[in-house]
């Protein structure tokens, strides 16, 4: 099954000179949706980690199945002012604009492991917050996994010594 064929391309969306992708397709195909997941736990099962970290807001999307099947903890990694609870929070840039993530200051144990989950790796900037955070807490990330990562971003790079995995990469 060719993953690529439901993200719809959506030029200069939001800003001029983005090229979207657009993940609706592939969530409103429930065998292409499942078979996203199967995948994704595929990669996961090789690696060895505590919980399950899902950024804002389309990581929760493949995040909480993930956590679901695996019976791992989910944590969700918010936008301020979102969290009820008390935070730790980092700053980050975006392919368009900037942003800043929170997770709960108690989500995390020092020296746990975390999976990172997002749908896609662009310039990386969003994980590098979530391994901020992790780090934060005195935790680790084992790893950071996508659906699809745009190479050309260099997010790989930015995300380092954190491995990365991608269902597709282009
Ligand atoms: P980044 O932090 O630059 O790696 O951007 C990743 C975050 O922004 C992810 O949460 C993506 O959902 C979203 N994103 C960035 N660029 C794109 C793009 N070209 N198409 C779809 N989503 C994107």
């Amino acid at each position: 099954m060719d993953l690529m064929k439901y993200l719809r391309e959506v030029p200069d969306f939001p800003k001029p000179g983005i090229m979207f992708k657009d993940i609706t397709p592939l969530l409103a195909n429930p065998e292409v949706l499942a078979e996203t997941i199967r995948r994704l736990i595929e990669i996961a099962s090789s690696l060895e980690f505590d919980a399950i970290l899902a950024a804002e807001s389309r990581g929760f999307l493949f995040g909480a199945p993930m956590a679901l099947v695996m019976k791992k903890p989910l944590i969700p990694l918010r936008k301020p002012g979102k969290l009820p609870w008390k935070t730790v929070n980092q700053k980050y840039d975006l392919e368009y604009g900037s942003a800043e993530l929170q997770m709960h200051h108690d989500a995390l144990q020092p020296g746990q492991k975390a999976l990172l989950v997002d749908d896609v790796l662009a310039t990386g900037g969003t994980m590098r917050a979530a391994d901020d955070l992790v780090r934060q807490v005195g935790a680790t990330s084992v790893g950071a996994l996508f659906i699809l990562e745009l190479g050309f971003l260099g997010g790989k790079k930015n995300l380092l010594p954190v491995p990365t995995y991608s269902l597709i990469t282009i």
